[in-house]
């Protein structure tokens, strides 16, 4: 499909199932590199990162648990800046390596509330992998580790990204289209 209608905005195709998977390939390696000999607990933040989530983990070769926290910023195509955690983390993660797994890094607050969270629960260290990052939008300092794609501050979604809810089933990333 070339073009997708979601709530009367027309979204076109932008990132393909191939750019999406050699993206994924190569934070992966990343990951197995940097960890190697290590145990490492996933952290993925739910909704939008279920598939870049399950696609990731297929790939790596390390020793690793997946946990999942869902928090919500966005409603429709807008970042409310405040982070809402509805699904939270009950294990415990005193001195373990977590890698934060996000489909998207916009402006950041998702991130640092996380890091508030896992900091909180004693953990050794914390890094971000993240399969699209919008370095325009991003107005933290922590540091986003594992980058599969950055794009330009544009509303995006499939591949687990959504519109109100709709369009996390599309395998590719379709960009608002301007009218
Ligand atoms: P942040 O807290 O970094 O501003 O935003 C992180 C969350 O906002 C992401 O996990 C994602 O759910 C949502 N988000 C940010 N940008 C977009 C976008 O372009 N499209 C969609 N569908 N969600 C986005």
């Amino acid at each position: 499909m070339q073009e997708v209608e979601i709530h009367n905005s027309i979204f076109e195709s932008y990132i393909t199932e191939n750019e999406i998977d050699s993206s994924i390939g190569k934070v992966a390696e990343a990951i197995n590199v940097e960890y190697q000999d290590q145990h490492v607990v996933f952290i993925a933040v739910l909704n939008g990162s279920f598939m870049f989530c399950a696609d990731l983990l297929k790939k790596i070769t390390i020793s690793c648990t997946v946990s999942f926290v869902k928090m919500q910023s966005y409603e429709g195509q807008q970042t409310t800046g405040k982070v809402n955690e509805l699904i939270g983390l009950t294990e415990d993660l005193k001195g373990v390596d977590v890698v934060i797994v996000e489909d998207i890094v916009d402006t950041g607050n998702t991130l640092v509330k996380l890091h508030e969270l896992l900091n909180h629960k004693s953990v050794n260290s914390i890094k971000t992998a993240t399969l699209l990052y919008k370095p325009e939008a991003y107005k933290k300092n922590l540091p986003i580790d594992f980058v599969g794609i950055e794009i330009p501050n544009e509303f995006v979604l499939g591949y687990g990204l959504d519109y109100d809810g709709l369009g996390r089933n599309l395998s590719k990333i379709y960009k608002l289209k301007k009218q």
